[in-house]
């Protein structure tokens, strides 16, 4: 009946490594399901990620995926190597001079490591290995688009269809159907030039999105007016458009024919490359009529699709 305090010890500890064993053998068991899955998706030569090793390989401070040169402090603690400026050489664990130690082990794990790409949930299902993936994700064509509305410091990105909701609902831009239009842009102040665009127009046509914008800036010395249109998809999709613009009056007139852009590009690239229609501000107001007190302007254009 009586028990030697020492026997009930040594139970609990017994079932304690009991407990543990059980966690591991869980653990391995999980692994190997995720190691299955990335078989069936089409992994190859190398070791589909599990979570624990995928975490090894964040960064602790900045928590981005570590690419080499990867660094240690003497007690093996990793960094990557922008952080590892930012903190001044000191070990942002423990505090030690980082020194330049590699963690060339980790470098060489990360090497035999396959992921998928980051844009998974957009739609793109292809897996890489570690050091092509960042250079697949720059150009993957599942990756979002940055809100195509010029002059604000909009920081929505999104697939196509979410940005044409975005544009309508929170930019309140107009939305036309068809491929021809016909614009008037007035404005009654056209001597002070801000850089903004004053009108963008989102056009469906062919099944696609169009933006066009009409906008005033300084080119130089110069205040100009631009109008171009850019393409909401990629690059190799905006080659098979065309678009003209016209604009003129008392039988005058300028025709711009180009290629819409992808909203790939930067609204203030495509400005600044002046790939659309430019009217400078006297021919503008020649065109307005009347006092040069108001700038009337009527901009007609098409969109067709090339065979
Ligand atoms: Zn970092
Ligand atoms: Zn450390
Ligand atoms: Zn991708
Ligand atoms: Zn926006």
């Amino acid at each position: 009946m009586y028990r030697y305090p020492g026997s009930t010890f040594k139970e609990v500890l017994e079932s304690h490594i009991t407990i543990s064993d059980y966690d591991v053998a869980v653990k391995s068991e999980s692994t190997s399901t995720v190691t299955k899955t990335a078989a069936g998706l089409g992994s190859k030569n190398g070791v589909y990620s599990t979570n624990g090793v995928h975490e090894l390989l964040e960064c602790p401070v900045c928590t981005s995926l570590m690419y080499p040169p990867i660094h240690q402090c003497p007690n093996g603690h990793t960094l990557c190597s922008n952080c590892k400026v930012r903190v001044h050489n000191c070990c942002p664990t423990c505090r030690y001079d980082l020194g330049n130690i590699r963690c060339l082990a980790l470098e060489k794990v990360a090497e035999s490591l396959e992921l998928p790409c980051t844009y998974q949930s957009f739609g793109c299902h292809d897996i890489f290995p570690y050091y092509s993936k960042l250079k697949h994700e720059q150009h993957c064509r599942f990756r979002p688009y940055n809100c195509p509305y010029a002059g604000s410091e909009c920081s929505i990105t999104g697939d196509i269809p979410t940005l044409v909701a975005h544009l309508k609902d929170d930019h309140k831009v107009d939305m036309h159907d068809g491929c021809t239009f016909n614009h008037r842009y007035v404005k009654s102040n056209p001597h002070e030039v801000e850089n903004a665009t004053w009108m963008l127009t989102v056009f469906n046509c062919f099944g696609r999105q169009f933006c066009l914008h009409f906008e005033a800036f300084q080119l130089g010395m110069a205040p100009v007016y631009m109008a171009f249109l850019r393409f909401m998809g990629d690059d190799n999709d905006s080659k098979k458009f065309s678009y003209s613009l016209e604009v003129g009056a008392n039988g005058r007139k300028l025709i711009w024919q180009g290629i819409p852009r992808s909203i790939r590009d930067s609204h203030r690239k495509v400005r600044d490359s002046q790939d659309g229609l430019i009217i400078q501000r006297n021919l503008a107001l020649y065109f307005s009529g009347g006092d040069r007190q108001e700038l009337k302007l009527r901009v007609t254009g098409r969109i067709w699709k090339e065979e």
